[in-house]
């Protein structure tokens, strides 16, 4: 049980249905999801039917009234028993962050109500085979044709490729700029000239679509333009400083989910005459095993709380990649222990630790490598003026 509660009672009340889905609904479903590496429609069915998706968008739009915090402990308490469930909810948030951030009233009207309902799901696409942590080095163009735009080229590793009806893409409107020649914009799937390739099989994560997305003369509105040309580098960043403490979340939520397992198992689990959770190397194992989890929290949660009350800029960049960065090591480091703890039955798939341990490690990497987020960081703390701690040091 939590010690650290900073939601509302009516956000409980949330948190609790989210909790009792989780438990009742995804947890059966999570060895076999990761088993058959199949995206998991039925959970899509399952948010919708209970509104989860509605957490991230505003009443005007057929959301609940978005909150982040929200939106963090939903992906929270949905990854604590699939990682792969929980990515559905923080990647509906990453792909819907242009429109929300960015779009114009009339592209909020357009897109958002079936974002809201769950009949759409959204993507995010910005890596490319040579542009992952450097994305000015981006290939993919688009052309101003009259009315339209015309893209070319491609994107690579692109979570929900070939189930998003919805994609935000960024793209040089000007190749001979870096960062200020890209732009973004939002291509559906049923535009002409978009396609979906190969779908990755990996480690982790296995039920989430992780592929390439093709554009060959795809045609679409200028009406899709997020934002101005030449905008999409910021608008991409303003998105990431929104959306990493989702992946913090999922994080979190495999961590805390790794420790309750590994706890009920050391509870039970006798050797030497008695539970290894009273061993005393086992114990002190769990108890920084929950101390983690309990400092992540502390982190993530005041991070959506921030989001909530407007923050933008420096303070946000630097929470935002704080929280991602480490709620994810906190999930590695968490999920090697409860596989430790477990012995020869955490490494084996009748139990839930070692598919845990493989979903863990993409959280250090994707929404920016956690190396990425160290540079960011500490970029924040150069510009901060901290001169004032020092004056009287002698
Ligand atoms: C399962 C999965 C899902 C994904 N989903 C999406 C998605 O939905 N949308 C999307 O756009 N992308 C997505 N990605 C891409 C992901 O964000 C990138 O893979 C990631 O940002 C790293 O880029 P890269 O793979 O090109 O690695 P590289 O940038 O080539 O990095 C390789 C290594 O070098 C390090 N490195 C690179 N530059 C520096 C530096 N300046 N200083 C120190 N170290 C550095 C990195 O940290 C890493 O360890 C996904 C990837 C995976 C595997």
């Amino acid at each position: 049980m939590s010690a650290f509660e900073p939601l509302s009672d009516e956000q409980r009340e949330i948190r609790d249905l989210i909790r009792e889905l989780a438990r009742d609904r995804i947890a059966p479903r999570a060895a076999e999801i990761d088993k058959s590496a199949e995206f998991p429609w039925d959970v899509v069915e399952l948010f919708r039917e209970n509104d989860v998706f509605g957490i991230l968008y505003d009443e005007e739009y057929g959301g609940i009234g978005a909150s982040s915090l929200m939106t963090l402990v939903a992906i929270e308490e949905v990854s604590k028993v699939c990682a792969t469930s929980g990515l559905i909810i923080a990647v509906q948030e990453l792909g819907s962050l242009g429109v929300k951030l960015a779009g114009s009233d009339e592209q909020k009207q357009r897109f958002l109500p079936r974002l809201a309902s769950g009949e759409w799901l959204a993507a995010y696409a910005l890596t490319e085979p040579g542009s992952g942590s450097d994305s000015a080095a981006m290939r993919t163009t688009a052309r101003r044709d009259g009315d339209t735009y015309v893209l070319n080229g491609g994107k690579r590793f692109i979570t929900n490729a070939g189930v998003a009806h919805v994609y935000t893409v960024f793209a040089k409107t000007d190749p001979d700029s870096g960062h200020a020649g890209i732009s973004a914009f939002v291509v559906e799937a049923d535009a002409p000239g978009f396609d979906v390739g190969r779908i990755e099989p990996k480690l982790g994560i296995k039920g989430s679509t992780t592929g390439e997305v093709f554009f060959d003369d795809c045609r679409i509105p200028v009406d899709n333009l997020l934002g101005e040309e030449g905008e999409g580098f910021k608008i991409a960043m303003r998105i990431l400083d929104r959306s990493r403490p989702g992946i913090g979340a999922q994080a979190l939520g495999i961590a805390q989910g790794a420790t309750d397992y590994a706890l009920e198992y050391a509870k039970s689990r006798e050797t030497m005459g008695k539970p290894i959770a009273e061993h005393q190397l086992i114990a002190g194992k769990l108890a920084d095993m929950e101390t983690r989890c309990e400092a992540a929290r502390g982190l993530l949660y005041r991070c959506g709380q921030l989001i909530d009350d407007g923050a933008e800029g420096s303070a946000l960049t630097k929470i935002s990649a704080m929280s991602k960065l480490y709620c994810s090591d906190v999930a590695m480091d968490v999920t090697v222990d409860a596989v430790q703890i477990l012995g020869g039955y955490g490494y084996i798939q009748e139990y839930p630790v070692e598919r845990m341990m493989r979903d863990a490690k993409i959280t250090q990497i994707y929404e920016g490598t956690n190396e990425i987020q160290r540079l960011v960081i500490a970029r924040e703390m150069v510009k901060e003026n901290r001169a004032f701690l020092l004056a009287g040091v002698g």
